[in-house]
């Protein structure tokens, strides 16, 4: 296994652990054994390593754990060019890095990072399983059906139930979060539209 991927795997617990928001919502894999998982490039890491967004004491560590494993990751892409577009894609990406499919695997918590770059939006979408963002760098505006758009910055959360349809914005800041998924679904993905 990738040193930088299993410090990362420690960042990343630590938060979980230290922040009640986290480890109310997931119990962190502690025991989560390396998978087999080879890194896949996306257009963005170089961006995303130079990303200079405001992080916060508690964030900064997980944010420099993160850009060490980026070039080390399997990152992944949900959607296709046309139903995001070109743009969207060279600076937009995510991995898991527990999870049914990580570099550590668990059946119980699935933790993605994910990264935005600035001012891309993020159409509605829906999934089974429930989930947690948490903001590590930068800001994003939050749109959630039934509650009041809002924008999140580093500690901050946002919180979606099962089959809640939501849409992201990004604005003059990228965007890096740690996502935790729970329940029912932990394995599915997301798909566009409300339904
Ligand atoms: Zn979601």
């Amino acid at each position: 296994m990738n040193a930088a991927l299993e410090t990362l795997k420690t960042a990343a617990g630590d938060l979980v652990r230290e922040v009640p928001a986290l480890r109310d919502f997931a119990e962190w894999p502690e025991a989560a054994p390396p998978r087999p998982c080879e890194p896949l490039a996306i257009p963005g890491i170089a961006l995303l390593q130079a990303m200079s967004a405001r992080t916060s004491t508690r964030t900064a560590p997980v944010v420099r754990a993160v850009k060490a494993a980026a070039p080390h990751a399997h990152w992944q892409q949900t959607y296709t060019e046309a139903e995001v577009g070109r743009d969207f894609l060279n600076r937009y990406g995510w991995f898991e890095i527990v999870g049914p499919g990580g570099h550590f695997g668990s059946h119980a918590t699935r933790a993605y990072l994910a990264w935005w770059g600035a001012g891309l939006h993020y159409p509605v979408h829906l999934h089974e399983a429930e989930e947690l963002y948490y903001i590590l760098a930068g800001a994003a505006e939050f749109h959630t059906e039934g509650q009041p758009s809002a924008v999140i910055g580093p500690e901050g959360t946002r919180h979606h139930a099962p089959l809640q349809p939501h849409a992201m914005d990004t604005h003059d800041e990228p965007v890096l979060a740690l996502v935790l998924w729970r329940g029912p679904g932990l394995a599915g993905a997301p798909r566009m539209g409300t339904s």
